[in-house]
C-alpha cells in the first residue's frame, strides 16, 4: 500500500476540522459495526481514524470517499469522535492533490458544473425555472410570505421536476404568497462541501446569501434536507440567519393552521424513509409521518430501520455523483426492507433518496411491488 506520509497537510486540515478530538478514539469499532457499508462490503471508519492519528492516511485511494455523510457512527460514538470532519478534511487533501480515484472522477463533471452553472447537473443556468414555465409560478419580491428555494434536482431531474411541480401546486391551493429566483437561485452547496470543495461551496454560499439579502429575503421553504441543513447549520458561518423550513414542517403547518385542506381516499399502505438529512442531522422525525397522517384511508407502516436508526439511501457526502457497483448500493437494501414492511409505497423527502429509490427499484424490478414518492407528491393528489 503506498502512503503519502507524514502528509503535514492531513494532519493539518484534520486539527483544522476539529481540534485533537480524534485522538480521543479508542478504537472500539463501533463505527465500523454500525457503519452502511458493512453491509456491502468491508470499510473501517475506526481504521481511517487510527492513521489520521499519525497524519498517515492514504488520500490518493478509495476508501476516503465512501463516507455518506450518514451521520450513524458519530451520533454512537462513545467519545464525541466527528468522523464525518475528518472524511472531508481527507477529501479536502486529496482535491488540493488532484488524487481522484476513477469512482470520483465523475463527482469532477459536477464540480465544474457548478462552477460554470451554479448546478451539479450540466443544466444550463437561464434554464434553471424551466420546470415553472406554464404554472405561472411568481418570481420572488421583497415581503412575499415566502421564497420557495427549488433546489438543483427539483430545478433540472425530470423526475424531481415532477415534486417541484407538485410543491408549487400545493403552495397556490393554499394560497401562499411565494416566489421563486430562477436563475439568481444557485446550488446551496451542501454536497460539493462535503466532497472537499471548500472554495467551491464558499463561492456558491456567499452569492445565495448576497442574492437573498438583496431580495429582502427572511423566510425559506425547501423541498431538500441537504438544502435545509446547510441553511440552517452552516451558512450561520457567515453571520447570517433566515427562517428556515422544511416542506414537511411547512405542509404541516399549512394544514394545522386550515390554510390547506386535503380530500379523498389514499387507500395505500405507505412507509416513509427518514433522509439523513432531516432526521439524523436535523432531528426532524415526527412531521412527515404526522403529516401522512394527515392523508385519509392512508395506514403508515414502519419498516425495519427508521427514524434514528434510518438506513442512508448512499447518496450524501457527494456520494449521489460517485459510481457505486450495484453490489454495493445501500438503496436496494431498503428496497427491499420497504417491500418487507408491506408497503405499496416508499415515501420520502430528499431528492437524492428518490433518485436512488428510483433506480434501486428498476434494477430490482420492482415496478409492480412498489411506488417511490415525495410525500409532497402523495399530498398533492388528495387536493
Ligand atoms: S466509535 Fe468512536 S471511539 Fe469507537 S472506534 Fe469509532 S471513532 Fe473510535
Ligand atoms: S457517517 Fe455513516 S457512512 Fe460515514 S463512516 Fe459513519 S456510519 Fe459510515
Amino acid at each position: 500500500m503506498e502512503t503519502i506520509a507524514p502528509f503535514i497537510e492531513v494532519e493539518d486540515e484534520i486539527k483544522a476540522a476539529g481540534g485533537d478530538i480524534f485522538k480521543l478514539c479508542f478504537q472500539c469499532g463501533l463505527c465500523d459495526t454500525v457503519c452502511p457499508w458493512n453491509k456491502v462490503r468491508d470499510f473501517s471508519m475506526r481504521k481511517i481514524i487510527r492513521e489520521a492519528v499519525f497524519g498517515l492516511n492514504e488520500v490518493e485511494g478509495e476508501d476516503i470517499w465512501r463516507c455518506t455523510t450518514c451521520g450513524t457512527c458519530p451520533q454512537q460514538c462513545p467519545r464525541g469522535v466527528k468522523q464525518i470532519d475528518i472524511s472531508v478534511a481527507l477529501r479536502r487533501v486529496a482535491t488540493e492533490y488532484e488524487l481522484f480515484p476513477a469512482s470520483v472522477k465523475s463527482a469532477r463533471t459536477a464540480r465544474a458544473s457548478l462552477i460554470s452553472e451554479g448546478n451539479p447537473l450540466q443544466g444550463d443556468r437561464k434554464k434553471r425555472a424551466d420546470w415553472a414555465k406554464d404554472l405561472s409560478v411568481k418570481t420572488y419580491t421583497e415581503g412575499m410570505e415566502a421564497l420557495y428555494f427549488v433546489g438543483c434536482y427539483l430545478s433540472y431531474d425530470p423526475r424531481m421536476k415532477k415534486v417541484a411541480t407538485a410543491t408549487a401546486n400545493i403552495l397556490k391551493k393554499a394560497g401562499v404568497d411565494f416566489g421563486i429566483l430562477g436563475s439568481q437561485e444557485n446550488c446551496c452547496g451542501e454536497s460539493i462541501r462535503k466532497t472537499g470543495s471548500e472554495e467551491v461551496f464558499k463561492r456558491l454560499a456567499k452569492e445565495n446569501i448576497k442574492t437573498f439579502i438583496d431580495n429582502g429575503v427572511k423566510k425559506v421553504i425547501v423541498s431538500s434536507p441537504h438544502c435545509y441543513h446547510t441553511f440552517k447549520n452552516e451558512y450561520p458561518e457567515f453571520m447570517v440567519n433566515f427562517e428556515v423550513v422544511h416542506m414537511s414542517e411547512y405542509l404541516l403547518e399549512l394544514i394545522n393552521d386550515g390554510r390547506l385542506e386535503l380530500s379523498g381516499e389514499y387507500a395505500q399502505k405507505v412507509t416513509f424513509h427518514d433522509p439523513c438529512y432531516l432526521g439524523r442531522h436535523n432531528e426532524i422525525y415526527d412531521e412527515p409521518r404526522d403529516l401522512l397522517k394527515k392523508v385519509s384511508g392512508l395506514e403508515l407502516v414502519e419498516m425495519e430501520m427508521t427514524r434514528k436508526g434510518s438506513l442512508c439511501c448512499g447518496g450524501g457526502g457527494g456520494r449521489i455523483w460517485m459510481d457505486t457497483p450495484q453490489e454495493e448500493r445501500f438503496s436496494d437494501i431498503r428496497l427491499k426492507q420497504a417491500k418487507d414492511s408491506g408497503a405499496q409505497v416508499l415515501a420520502t423527502s430528499c431528492p437524492y433518496c428518490i433518485t436512488n429509490f428510483e433506480e434501486s427499484l428498476l434494477n430490482l424490478e420492482y415496478e409492480d411491488i412498489l411506488e417511490v414518492k415525495d410525500i409532497t407528491e402523495i399530498i398533492n393528489d388528495m387536493l
